[in-house]
């Protein structure tokens, strides 16, 4: 297998500067699993309708279809008819903005982020999902990785991947663990914006990411979690989706 690293958000936030989308795309012998999906075509092609002004003036997204994630898989040789299953940390638009451009993916996620989406919580779009893909839920497990629940992702048996519940950001929002060549990578989606936060706790992302929260007391516990998971297993590399200092640094453009 092998990992591609992704960049399909582009955000020049008028507070807090420059934040990217990144997601994976996981390359097996047989077929494209991709983890967040960034930012879509629709999104580019006609934004105000798909995504309002006012969230775009508020978050400040650039737009550009070839920082889509279908436009970087077919930039690197691959097909985006391959991609069979998404991986999903939450269901906020600009992590499913990309799920349209492949209408035949499964889609991943934790049972009580669908639901909270369900739930007509305001914060989520409708527009990412409106073209029902299939989706797959997954509820609370028995099973752990390290000290974390986690739930076993069914897309085959040639690839060890689990959600993580990471709550607080949204109700239901995973990270994603998954081995690659023994090493264990650690994707923690929104629980971190900047990995700044974890070392200074009045960052003053902090803020956004308290008013961004469901569940603020939660989003506390979950990064106080990361943050003594990061001290106790350097072996595990451990990355968000907005920190451009995370993202390999030849890949990002210019
Ligand atoms: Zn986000």
């Amino acid at each position: 297998m092998k990992i591609h690293h992704l960049n399909c958000v582009e955000i020049h936030s008028p507070g807090y500067g420059r934040a990217i989308g990144h997601c994976l795309l996981l390359e097996t012998a047989k077929k494209l699993i991709l983890i967040d999906a960034g930012i879509g075509l629709m999104d580019t092609q006609n934004p105000l309708a798909r995504i309002g002004k006012q969230l775009i003036d508020i978050v400040g997204y650039k737009f550009n279809e070839q920082w889509t994630a279908i436009k970087r898989i077919e930039k690197l040789g691959l097909n985006p008819a391959n991609v069979t299953d998404c991986i999903i940390s939450h269901l906020d638009n600009d992590h499913i903005g990309g799920l349209a451009d492949f209408p035949n993916a499964k889609v991943h996620l934790g049972i009580e982020e669908y639901e909270n989406f369900n739930n007509g919580n305001p914060r989520y779009l409708s527009q990412p999902l409106e073209h029902n893909p299939m989706i797959k839920t997954y509820s609370k497990s028995s099973q752990t990785w390290f000290d974390f629940e986690a739930r076993k992702v069914d897309v085959g048996s040639e690839i060890e991947i689990y959600l993580i519940p990471l709550f607080g950001h949204t109700l239901g929002h995973c990270g994603v663990a998954l081995k690659h060549q023994s090493q264990w990578l650690f994707y923690i989606g929104d629980a971190y914006y900047l990995r700044g936060e974890l070392t200074d706790t009045n960052h003053p992302v902090n803020e956004l990411a308290t008013m961004r929260a469901d569940d603020n007391e939660l989003r506390i516990a979950t990064l106080n979690k990361i943050r003594h998971f990061i001290a106790k297993h350097p072996e595990v590399e451990v990355f968000g989706y907005h920190d451009i200092n995370e993202f390999p640094t030849s890949m990002i453009d210019k």
